[in-house]
């Protein structure tokens, strides 16, 4: 008889998505006239910079002709990407990552999810709460949870993201194995400063964990917080960094993305003897994965060029006018937030409403879009996320419908 993955009836039904949809639908089917504003989603409105199409054709113009067909890349990704990223994300800024300690991917959601298959089933896992959903559902598909009660799974260690601690968890005073953080976050829109970052480098070293770090949005940090945590001293021994194509150029549909695993990194065995990561990821990858297709890294590669950058400072840009059309908006309405500025999302209280309650309140009032925290884990209750992913005319607009339904 085939059996089912039991772990799999722990996940927690996630109506989230599913729910807004339908309350949407509903309310525009009562209000056929009215025009809905979705700042709801986590996904680009703008389309590839041009430089990255421009390169995205010549790619696929080699694969049409003989003597520049290409077959299956290296897993890992080709070398002209690799090189650059590792020159222009990381020495630049002081960490000393090489090109082969980058493993180029079709997705952070998929290396984030993957890459705890790599660990025993018995660690103790810490995860921020709000959240990505990905780190944790993946290790509830892994086995590395009880069941889900109150908001909360057994045998996961919250890191509790509130107002009391600014947004930024505090570091636990117990022994942690592997810890999963996001900067700028998804979804509070917080940055992290590089003393907070030293202190979980910090810890990780002295009880032998493992950071994974998540950058997927550095390239909307505006202050000086760290892009990477690989600037961070010790950082290499104890952390693995995710970034992506997807929100700093567009590529949420074109598909590449990075994950760093430098080679002084450690993991351990029963008997305590010391296991490279670097190693294990690549062979996990090499068995796993057969890389991203040629014309997709010459896209990546394009970013990097002199029309690329200017490219995607202008698309950043864009986004982040929005969250200061809406952070404008929430200052002159009195609530409070944070987020925006350097991300593209802004998490706001919902003072007297709770998160399902503001959000109906915006899609019936103002016929606005959000997403309401409570999705993203049991801190979110009281709060939403407003994206920045939309037009300047129609951030605008919502903001003025909220002002006046108010
Ligand atoms: C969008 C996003 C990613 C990127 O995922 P891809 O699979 O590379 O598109 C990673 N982490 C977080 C938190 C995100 O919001």
């Amino acid at each position: 008889m085939i059996k089912v993955n039991e772990n799999y009836s722990k996940l927690k039904a996630s109506y989230l998505f599913a729910d807004i949809a339908k309350r949407v639908e509903t309310f525009q089917v009562e209000n056929p006239d009215k025009k809905i504003i979705k700042l709801g989603i986590g996904d680009v409105t703008k389309p590839l910079p041009e430089a990255c199409v421009k390169a995205f054709h010549q790619g696929v113009d080699e694969m049409a002709k003989e003597e520049t067909f290409r077959g299956y890349g290296p897993s890992g990704g080709y070398s002209f990407l690799r090189e650059i990223i590792s020159k222009e994300d990381f020495q630049k800024r002081g960490a000393s990552i090489s090109p082969d300690e980058i493993f180029v991917s079709d997705g952070s959601k998929c290396d984030t999810a993957n890459f705890q298959e790599l660990f025993a089933l018995d660690l103790k896992i810490a995860i921020p709460d709000p959240v990505y959903p990905v780190y944790l559902d993946s290790n509830v598909m892994a086995g590395r949870t009880g069941t889900y009660e109150n908001g909360r799974y057994q045998g996961i260690h919250y890191l509790e993201c509130t107002k009391e601690n600014n947004f930024l968890p505090e570091i636990p005073d117990t022994k942690l194995d592997l810890i999963y953080l996001c900067f700028p976050n998804n979804p509070i829109g917080t940055t992290a400063p590089k003393q907070y970052l030293k202190q979980w480098v910090d810890y990780a070293r002295e009880n032998k964990a493992l950071i994974l770090f998540d950058a997927a949005y550095e390239a909307f940090i505006r202050n000086d917080s760290p892009h990477s945590i690989f600037e961070i001293e010790g950082a290499k021994e104890v952390a693995v960094e995710f970034r992506s194509f997807s929100k700093v150029a567009g590529f949420t549909g074109t598909r590449c993305a990075v994950t760093v695993v430098p080679k002084e990194c450690m993991i351990y065995n029963d008997n305590n003897e010391k296991i490279s990561l670097h190693s294990l990821w690549g062979r996990r990858q090499n068995t796993k994965f057969n890389g991203v297709s040629y014309p997709v890294q010459k896209a990546a590669e394009a970013v990097y060029s002199e029309q690329g950058q200017i490219e995607t400072r202008a698309l950043i840009s864009y986004y982040l006018k929005n969250t200061d059309i809406v952070t404008d908006a929430m200052d002159s309405l009195g609530f409070d937030y944070v987020g925006g500025g350097s991300s593209p999302y802004i998490w706001i209280d919902g003072g007297q409403r709770d998160s399902w309650e503001f959000f109906q309140f915006l899609l019936s009032e103002a016929a606005v879009v959000c997403t309401p925290g409570a999705g993203f884990g049991k801190c979110g209750d009281k709060y939403i996320r407003i994206s920045a992913f939309n037009s300047h005319e129609n951030v605008e607009e919502a903001m003025d419908r909220l002002k006046e339904a108010l």
